[in-house]
């Protein structure tokens, strides 16, 4: 009996650049960069080394009030100097969630210091991950997420991610002036691996300048190189109000997240007086984060992950796509970021074979992919190899076949 979270363990031991090893010794290849977010791979001497420094300086202080330290100043400026938004201002949290709790929070209460308190609808896409905090919960694009807990953020609605036309749908049917804000990610992760058509980003953005509504983009997984740039959406050519970022921007080595927000929308609060955006937590902008963040970027520049990433992502897709010939599988989708899902079709329903057979397959031949309900979903450090690629790809084949 184990007391940490739920389920039987697999304990990892120890990680270095793609790899992993667990309490024996087995020696793995982290197909998913841990959850998304490992994007200069494991190991890195020099964040540790920055982090130990910053940790001998000044392990931490709350920003809080008119506190504030040099690490938290120096990267918000180095993101704002890198982010595709307006004007911008960085808000730093710990995490992905804790982001979205940030920039809905901020949507709503930025409508209602310009007088428009009625909006406050949160408008979400099918498939669409934004963590599991409050209004996390309430906004997922995934129903399963939100069984059990309750009503959450019951003026939101959720429309289908491919669709620009459904979204000014949506926002008609609610009332413009009820709206404050859209949520999608550049590209769907947790969900399921779904890029957008050509132009849609182009078209959302349009119809959320047309009504008024703040487009959130959620880069928590697309940001720091795995598109290919710093944020993701730059790929898409828009500027949203609000950027919502983590994971890759410190690769993980320590918690960090944070909000980007264009300068209009930070205005009313921005080093007021008497601030009435009343938010915040303890450790948002806790330096020894600050100085991971500094470092990984640091990486992430010196070695150019950002032309890497566009590479993988080609050999990525042509190894993945050699997987649409096997009879378990209904679909791949790649191509856009250095993300991959291999979907189960009615074939492998029809044997008894589930995602999560195939995942620990795979697993017990060394490779870690990642299993969602029919589908596995790849996304491996920016560091891997084609050779890697390959033997990853190889092996989540030699495990279909075996599970068949
Ligand atoms: N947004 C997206 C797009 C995510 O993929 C995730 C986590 O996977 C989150 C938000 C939540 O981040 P966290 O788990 O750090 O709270």
């Amino acid at each position: 009996m184990h007391r940490v979270t739920q389920g039987p363990k697999f304990t990892v031991a120890r990680a270095e650049g793609v790899w992993l090893w667990d309490e024996s010794g087995d020696r793995y290849l982290d197909g998913t960069a841990s959850l998304w977010y490992c994007n200069v791979g494991h190991g890195r001497k020099e964040i540790a080394d920055a982090v130990h420094r910053q940790m001998t300086e000044l392990e931490a202080y709350t920003v809080y009030g008119d506190f504030a330290n040099a690490p938290a100043i120096e990267l918000s400026e180095r993101l704002a100097a890198h982010a595709p938004v307006a004007d911008p201002r960085v808000i730093l949290s710990c995490g992905g969630g804790e982001s979205i709790e940030t920039a809905a929070k901020l949507a709503r209460r930025y409508f209602a210091a310009v007088g428009a308190p009625e909006r406050t609808h949160l408008i979400s896409r099918t498939g669409g991950y934004h963590g599991l905090h409050g209004f996390g919960t309430g906004i997922i694009g995934m129903d399963r997420f939100r069984e059990g807990f309750g009503p959450t953020v019951e003026d939101s609605s959720v429309v289908p991610h491919d669709s620009a036309a459904a979204l000014e749908a949506e926002i008609l049917r609610v009332g413009p002036e009820r709206v404050a804000a859209f949520f999608a990610e550049p590209v769907i992760g947790a969900g399921g691996v779904y890029a957008p058509e050509p132009g849609y980003f182009e078209e959302v953005s349009r119809i959320c300048r047309r009504y008024g509504v703040l487009f959130v983009a959620d880069s928590v997984i697309c940001g720091f190189a795995r598109l290919g740039d710093w944020f993701g959406i730059e790929r898409f050519g828009v500027r949203p109000d609000m950027l919502v970022f983590a994971k890759g921007v410190t690769s993980g080595y320590l918690p960090l997240g944070g909000v980007v927000v264009d300068g209009r929308i930070a205005e009313p609060f921005w080093n007021r007086p008497g601030n009435p955006f009343h938010h915040g937590t303890t450790y948002a902008g806790h330096p020894s984060c600050c100085a991971a963040a500094q470092a990984n970027m640091d990486i992430l520049e010196r070695e150019d992950l950002f032309t890497v990433a566009r590479e993988i992502e080609v050999q990525l897709e042509s190894a993945v796509r050699t997987l649409e010939d096997h009879p378990l599988v209904e679909e791949v989708r790649a191509g856009t970021g250095v993300m991959a899902a291999v979907k189960l079709n009615a074939e492998a329903a029809e044997r008894g074979v589930t995602s999560p057979d195939v995942f620990t397959e795979a697993r017990s031949r060394g490779v870690v992919v990642r299993a969602i309900p029919e589908t596995l979903l790849i996304s491996p450090p920016l560091v891997i190899t084609w050779e890697q690629i390959e033997h990853l790809v190889a092996t989540v084949r030699g495990a279909l076949d075996a599970v068949a």
